[in-house]
């Protein structure tokens, strides 16, 4: 059973026009199919927006990979770089306390 969209009376679903308002239900059935197009277009496009900031972020990595400052290329250098750090520490406290006694 279908309801009037105007008036909220039962109709059978062989009604185009509401017998009770006279409201145009073909119309707003066409209505409908017109906003659901609209929502799919503003969806594609959003869809296109999405693709387009991928491929930027995609073409950004890429470069920052080129440039040696990738994550994944990164992370050798720092846990070098703490390593001989550390060394050192370890090596200036022992002279300190061989220094000292
Ligand atoms: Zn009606």
């Amino acid at each position: 059973m279908n309801y009037c969209p105007e008036c909220g009376s039962e109709l059978m679903e062989i009604f185009n026009i509401c017998p009770y308002c006279g409201f145009s239900l073909s119309q707003f059935s066409k209505k409908i199919e017109k906003n659901i197009e609209n929502k799919a277009d503003v969806l594609s496009q959003k869809n296109k927006k999405i693709q387009e900031l991928e491929a930027k972020i995609n073409k950004l990595e890429k470069k920052s990979q080129s440039l040696g400052f990738g994550a994944a290329e990164s992370w050798p250098f720092f846990i070098v770089f703490f390593f001989i750090a550390g060394f050192f520490l370890i090596f200036f406290f022992i002279m300190f306390f061989i220094l000292r006694h």
